[in-house]
């Protein structure tokens, strides 16, 4: 029997092959536990049984789902420590920091959705037509599906399920392979709450099998995806008419104009670059600083990687952890390379540490070509690639040179050029004076339509908006129409 199992329609099972999958921590590079390897059957049924609840829940009241998702947060609350041992255990995440953040935070979305739902409005619309009286509500879509990443697999889910069954809607869940131990943990805490059964299912499994008969399967009704672009394309080409909302990668950029401190911004920009091993689709991927300051600044950004420490996740001392697979890591010695060979200079770091396991050193890099992987790609690991630049237009051109556009930061004191800044950049958020990790779950939340990085908003009232039709009912006072 596997440790972690498929749940659907308010059971645990074996996958209906009987096939499992080794678990891996990515901080021993040992596998820890088994894990069930659900495939298309096991996603029909799933299905199957979502279409089945969905019937009884559309009709529970509103207020009714909503005491439900702030019982899952509560029970979340509860077994906070649980969830940030998995966190540990399956990401790496130090125990001490990350993994403790990550599980503290993970109900605050359940509650987030609960709240806002209650006070989700309609409009009632006047008409040219003085017997009509028209108003607009918000209804389920049906059978929601969630696609889920794994870098951040307690707080990521919670950017849908929450917010799809509070509005009436059932799911279809299934997260990264190699994060579906802590999924699981969340399924427990779901279960727990009394959430009823075949509303939420979980089926771990190769996206390309269980995510893909979700995407496809008639009896799904839309699908919300967090991951990359890549996966995101290959979606899309299956979905039909399907409603998307799709959350992906990100490479920055950080502007440092040049009346800006760089001692006092340093540590933010790193903790930018470092924070869960730079795999965040936030994180500060492409530096640009004002040639004035590129001196203190590069010299700072070496001097905070001494922060980031890379070493046993369970260690308090640890505040970086490994990279998920070995896959991340050989994408880390891919781009260095190819930054090296088109003229970059490695300042700091730049391997992988003597450490078992899947780590990365801090690195800081510097004068990247505009050709290069870093620039035009998503890294999506521990690696800050920082330029030097005397005029706009040269950052410009960087920063067009990759199609990517979800979080830019701009660092400066002058509030005109901030505003210019903030403005152009083909960015969903720009955060200014502060680092691109900046959002709250009530935030719109995403990549805009000129770029790779996303399709829609996720936070608060956007995401409820993607979880439910706009109704119309037109209430006729006067004679039946003829015509
Ligand atoms: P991925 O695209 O490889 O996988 C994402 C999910 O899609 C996984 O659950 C996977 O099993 C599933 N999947 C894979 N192939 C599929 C298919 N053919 N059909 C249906 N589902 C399929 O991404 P990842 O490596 O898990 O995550 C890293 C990526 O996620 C990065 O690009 C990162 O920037 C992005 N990300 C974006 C955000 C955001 O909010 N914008 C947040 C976190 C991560």
């Amino acid at each position: 029997m596997s440790d972690y199992r498929c749940y659907i329609n308010g059971a645990w099972c074996e996958a209906q092959s009987g096939a499992t999958y080794d678990a891996m921590n990515p901080g021993t590079g040992e596998p820890f536990a088994t894990i069930a390897k659900g495939g298309r059957e096991d996603a029909k049924r799933a299905v199957a049984a979502a279409n089945e609840a969905f019937e009884t829940w559309r009709k529970v009241p509103l207020w009714e789902r909503s005491a439900i998702c702030v019982k899952v947060a509560e029970v979340l609350d509860q077994r906070q420590e649980e969830v940030g041992d998995i966190l540990c255990t399956e990401l790496g995440k130090p125990r001490h920091q990350e993994a403790k953040f990550e599980s503290g935070e993970a109900s605050v979305p359940w509650r987030v959705a609960a709240e806002q739902a209650k006070y989700l409005e309609a409009h009632t619309k006047p008409c040219e037509d003085p017997n009509k009286r028209v108003l607009t509500f918000r209804q389920p879509r049906g059978v929601v599906t969630a696609i889920t990443p794994w870098n951040f697999p307690a707080a990521i889910p919670g950017e849908y399920l929450p917010f799809a069954i509070v509005m009436g809607n059932t799911v279809c869940w299934t997260p990264a392979p190699t994060a579906a131990a802590t999924a699981v943990k969340l399924m427990e805490c779901i279960h727990e709450a009394g959430v009823p059964q075949g509303v939420i299912n979980l089926v771990p499994g190769p996206g390309a099998e269980v995510g893909d008969e979700f995407v496809v399967n008639p009896g799904t009704h839309a699908v919300g995806m967090t991951g990359s672009p890549q996966t995101a394309h290959i979606i899309t080409a299956r979905a039909g008419l399907k409603p998307r909302l799709f959350e992906l990668g990100g490479n920055g950029p950080v502007i440092i104009l040049p009346d800006a401190d760089p001692a006092k911004i340093a540590s933010s920009v790193a903790s930018a670059c470092f924070f869960a091993a730079g795999q965040v689709c936030s994180s500060a991927e492409r530096i640009f600083v004002a040639d004035n300051l590129r001196k203190e600044f590069v010299d700072a950004m070496v001097a905070e990687t001494e922060k980031w420490i890379p070493g046993d996740p369970l260690d308090e001392h640890t505040t970086m952890g490994p990279q998920n697979n070995m896959g991340v890591v050989e994408k880390m010695g891919g781009h260095l390379e190819d930054a090296v060979a088109r003229g970059a200079t490695v300042v700091s770091g730049g391997k992988r540490p003597d450490l078992p396991g899947f780590f990365w050193e801090p690195t800081v890099l510097t004068d990247f070509a505009i050709d290069s992987l870093v620039n035009r790609e998503e890294t999506f690991g521990p690696i800050a690639p920082i330029n030097s630049f005397r005029t706009d237009d040269e950052v410009w051109k960087f920063i067009k040179a990759c199609n990517l556009g979800l979080v830019s930061a701009v660092f400066t004191q002058d509030v005109d050029r901030a505003w210019q800044w903030a403005e152009e950049l083909d960015t969903g958020i720009t955060v200014v004076n502060d680092w691109t990790h900046f959002w709250e779950h009530h935030l719109p939340f995403g990549g805009t339509s000129r770029n790779e990085s996303g399709l829609g908003r996720i936070g608060g009232r956007h995401t409820l908006e993607f979880m439910s039709n706009l109704k119309t009912i037109s209430f006729n006072l006067g004679n039946p129409t003829s015509f």
